[in-house]
């Protein structure tokens, strides 16, 4: 079936880049992004000549060493970022722990995190292990999103935020927000897990301080693909990190017996990086290479205007969980159902991939580069039909499995 919003499509083309299943209409790379299709061969080009006939010298004849640099340069092209102020390393979670501690220790006459209740709970699990650790009298202050704004006094240390809320996908406004923390004083630190790769973000703009991020959603690294860090410029040959390991060190072969931070965003590197995933984000990378992120936008803001108002004219048993207006949305739509979790398995059973967040969300993502407006048609025919028949209910989908 075509629909007329797919005829002048920019970005159609980009569907043959990826390797979406037959049968399935996929609308989780907001969780984990679809495998790009030419990334296999590059994966299986590392593994055997890389890997099998280079050995160590790959460090030096295959750019493994530099590969967090030059994967976050071009990560940094899609968040609005400056040249070598992103690094790919390690996974978010550690990235916040390490981008949280480096930023308290700037700001060492405050002791409060300021963060919200929509926050992805790993971000507030680090920050509380970080604060039981440093055991300095920090406190975390979990608000609610809408409070956020006036929470922001002269005691913050730093704001904490996700730029997208994982459940609702409600968008903070990036640079308003970093404005009023920066006239108090307190730094902005935004998490862009459902930010990078899904609309365009200005880092460099809106002035932010410090930004962690995925490789496994929008950036379609694969699963468990090492993530991102930001750090502003300023703030660089400043902060001291927390974790240091010797890939940080100012001279790593030198193996000097003492710690001596490197320069610049090197110095927020830890260990040895994963040279097989990070070679499979590098591959995933390409797909953004000749799109604008402003047509991915254009397309994102289409999408979910005709998922919503489609799912609102034929399932009326969906409450909207996300924002109405496109302005302060990120690029997913969730619904509240009382059985959602029950939905979610009878759509994916039918070939709609979406997923379920606790207690009663179902959540769709929605990726321009692989999906169409057709497929949005065909994934709300599903889901009328499934509600209006009341296909949920059935104790095969009820039973919950360990992910979500
Ligand atoms: C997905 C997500 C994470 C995931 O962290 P991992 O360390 O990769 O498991 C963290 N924070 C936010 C806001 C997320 O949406």
């Amino acid at each position: 079936m075509s629909h007329p919003l797919d005829q002048n499509d920019p970005l159609a083309v980009k569907r043959q880049a990826f390797q979406v299943p037959d049968g399935v209409i996929y609308l989780d790379g907001n969780s984990l992004g679809v495998l790009p299709a030419h990334v296999p061969a590059r994966l299986q080009q590392v593994v055997a000549q890389e890997w099998g006939n280079s050995l160590i010298r790959g460090w030096n004849d295959h750019g493994w060493f530099d590969l967090p640099a030059k994967v976050g340069n071009r990560i940094a092209r899609l968040i609005g970022a400056e040249e070598n102020t992103v690094v790919a390393a390690d996974s978010t979670s550690i990235n916040v722990f390490k981008v949280l501690a480096a930023a308290l220790q700037l700001r060492p006459d405050r002791k409060i995190i300021l963060s919200d209740n929509g926050n992805f709970p790993t971000d507030l699990y680090m920050a509380q292990g970080l604060r039981d650790l440093l055991d300095r009298g920090h406190e975390l202050h979990v608000v609610s999103p809408d409070e956020v704004e006036a929470n922001i006094t002269d005691e913050i240390a730093v704001m904490m935020l996700t730029e997208v809320d994982y459940r609702t996908g409600r968008r903070y406004d990036m640079s308003a927000l970093t404005e009023k923390a920066h006239a108090s004083g307190a730094l902005a630190f935004w998490d862009l897990a459902h930010s990078a790769g899904a609309f365009p973000v200005d880092l460099a703009g809106a002035k932010a301080d410090f930004a962690v991020g995925c490789g496994y959603k929008y950036l379609n690294g694969g699963p468990g693909a090492p993530a991102f860090l930001y750090v502003a410029p300023k703030h660089q040959d400043q902060i001291t990190p927390p974790l240091t390991g010797w890939m940080g060190h100012d001279a790593p072969f030198a193996f000097d017996l003492d710690y001596r931070p490197g320069t610049g965003i090197d110095r927020m590197r830890v260990g040895t990086p994963p040279i097989l995933a990070l070679s499979a984000l590098d591959a995933a990378l390409d797909v953004f290479d000749d799109v604008s992120m402003n047509d991915i936008r254009t397309k994102s803001l289409s999408l979910c205007e005709l998922f919503l108002s489609e799912v609102e004219a034929r399932c009326p048993n969906l409450e909207l969980a996300s924002p109405r207006d496109p302005n302060v949305r990120g690029s997913q739509i969730s619904f509240r159902f009382k059985e959602g979790y029950a939905l979610m398995q009878a759509l994916i059973a039918k070939g709609v991939i979406g997923d379920f967040r606790a207690p009663d969300v179902v959540r769709f993502g929605f990726t321009p580069l692989y999906l169409s407006h057709a497929d949005v048609m065909r994934a709300v025919d599903i889901m009328e039909e499934i509600l209006r028949d009341r296909l949920w209910d059935s104790e095969e989908y009820k039973t919950r499995q360990k992910v979500t």
